[in-house]
């Protein structure tokens, strides 16, 4: 690398960040931290139309959850700022200044009216070299005119004059050369009078050069902007620091083709944006992966691989992993299909790898949900019941299905177990388990598990049955870690009482056994 690395994620403040933007965000910041470089947050508000409050924040906060570490930008400082294009408006000036003044650009005063009947009157109308001696601007008005007119504060936009004729090369990492004739490119709008404020195109270009970017890696929704931003860096004399150009490939449905859109995740059933965001006009709540009950690495590492590989196929990386064998080499042109459920295998993985005792903590909340108070139960007890049951959730919210019997005797059976499992000989069979169990002289797993199966063995009971039964009495249905570790941890009184109230209960009609 011949330069510094420098990049720059430039979201526009026009609502949550979407799940693409975070990829892109992602990538910036692991090529950045590979390359020793610096990743800066530029907020992109020159569009007061399409302003959201809010927004600004939910970005700084996602990305502040995901672990994407900001060097320089809003809400980090740094020496290049002001990092809110808004807050920039005496810098675009200037360099909108530089082009008129070299003859670059051009000031024009079509009303809306009039580009509108430009549009009526010309097929495929196009404000470019070949119709613009035809408007209303200065190339063709008098100078004392227009300055009599500015002067006068009619509101007037400031056009790029793009060169017929060229051929303009946008060198991409990812792509390679893609050339475009300038002919087909307008003369697109650099600033407006109206609200003082450049347009994105100028302000981007202005800001990736006086910060020093090396590197601009974006969404492959702005490749035909690059064009004119090539064009723009010439214009200013700037191409020797022009960066590299990187767009990303799109990020698509997960059942077919075309963009990924919020309706995908509504309609299947996941999130699309990092955290939940509660929309300031319509009120309307979207889910987030936080609230959804993600946990960040997961998203990071399911996102990471969204569009690149390592070269081979490791899927599980840490953040540190993925910084360490990010390049461009190994990133797909082609769009990635947003494969949602490996995301939750990815969440899956990485609840695995918490501290149990973490991991006990996160379910607290959900036993309050379910109207258990966890201060009823000593840390210890949440702990082991985590660790039994944590390797078949997804979730930190599936534990509840796991592991409520740990905190509540059951008050039903399953229906369909009770037919399989419990004939009209088990209360009988129960109630010599439940002597059995009292006559242990150790209740731990270990110590349990093999007097009881040799009862089973010597009275010539029926294992599954038997066992199956004394589950159901116990868990409320023939589901849930080794049951010998189950007792262990509800204890003895606990277990007994439970049996016995499953003899109570539970009424059998058929008898198996
Ligand atoms: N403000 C643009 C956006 O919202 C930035 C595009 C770019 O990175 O150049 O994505």
């Amino acid at each position: 690398m011949d330069r510094e690395v420098r990049v720059r994620f430039a979201p526009s403040p026009t609502g949550p960040l979407h799940i693409g933007g975070v990829r892109t965000a992602l990538y910036n910041y692991l090529f950045a931290r590979h390359n020793g470089g610096k990743m800066l947050l530029r907020i992109e508000d020159t569009d007061s139309n399409r302003f959201v409050p809010g927004a600004e924040d939910y970005i700084i906060e996602s990305l502040k959850w995901l672990g994407i570490k900001i060097d320089e930008g809003v809400g980090h400082g740094g020496e290049n700022g002001p990092y809110r294009q808004s807050e920039r408006r005496d810098i675009y000036r200037k360099y909108v200044k530089q082009l008129l003044d070299a003859d670059r650009a051009y000031i024009a005063f079509d009303t809306p009216e009039e580009l509108e009947a430009a549009r009526a009157a010309t097929p495929n109308f196009q404000y470019d070299a070949s119709t613009r001696g035809s408007m209303r601007n200065s190339l063709t008005m008098p100078a004392d005119e227009v300055k009599r007119l500015i002067d006068s504060g009619e509101k007037y936009v400031v056009r790029f004059k793009i060169e017929p004729g060229r051929a303009v090369v946008v060198d991409d990492l990812l792509r390679g050369k893609v050339t475009i004739k300038s002919d087909i490119l307008d003369d697109k709008v650099l600033y407006k009078s109206a609200d003082d404020l450049p347009t994105y195109h100028l302000a981007n270009i202005v800001d990736d050069h006086l910060m020093g970017i090396s590197h601009v890696i974006r969404g492959e929704e702005w490749l035909p902007s690059a064009p004119l931003h090539v064009l723009l860096y010439e214009a200013f004399g700037w191409t020797d620091t022009m960066p590299h150009f990187v767009h990303l490939p799109l990020l698509l449905k997960p059942d077919g083709k075309g963009k990924l859109s919020k309706r995908d995740g509504d309609r299947l059933g996941f999130p699309v944006f990092p955290l939940e965001w509660h929309d300031p006009q319509s009120g309307n709540i979207s889910t987030g992966y936080r609230e959804s009950g993600y946990l960040p690495e997961a998203v990071i590492n399911f996102l990471a691989l969204l569009g690149w590989n390592p070269g081979d196929d490791t899927e599980i990386m840490s953040i540190d992993e993925l910084i360490e064998k990010f390049s461009f080499e190994h990133c797909s042109r082609a769009g990635a299909k947003f494969a949602y459920e490996k995301g939750k295998w990815f969440n899956h993985h990485y609840l695995q790898e918490l501290d149990d005792a973490k991991l006990a903590e996160m379910f607290k909340p959900v036993l309050r949900e379910h109207g258990v108070n966890p201060d009823d139960f000593s840390d210890e007890y949440i702990t082991k019941v985590v660790g039994m049951v944590k390797g078949r959730i997804n979730f930190v919210k599936d534990l509840w299905d796991q592991a409520a019997f740990f905190f509540s005797a059951p008050t039903t059976y399953d229906p369909k177990a009770i037919k399989k499992r419990w004939s009209a000989e088990t209360p009988a069979i129960m109630n010599e388990l439940i002597d059995q169990l009292q006559a242990l002289p150790d209740f731990s797993s270990a110590a349990s598990e093999q007097p009881i199966l040799d009862w089973i063995n010597a009275n010539g009971y029926h294992m599954g049955n038997v066992m199956n039964a004394f589950r159901l009495a116990v868990v409320g249905e023939c589901k849930g870690p080794h049951m010998f570790d189950i007792t262990e941890l509800l204890g003895r009184d606990e277990t007994i009482s439970r049996i016995r109230t499953a003899i109570d209960r539970i009424k059998s009609d058929e008898p198996t056994v």
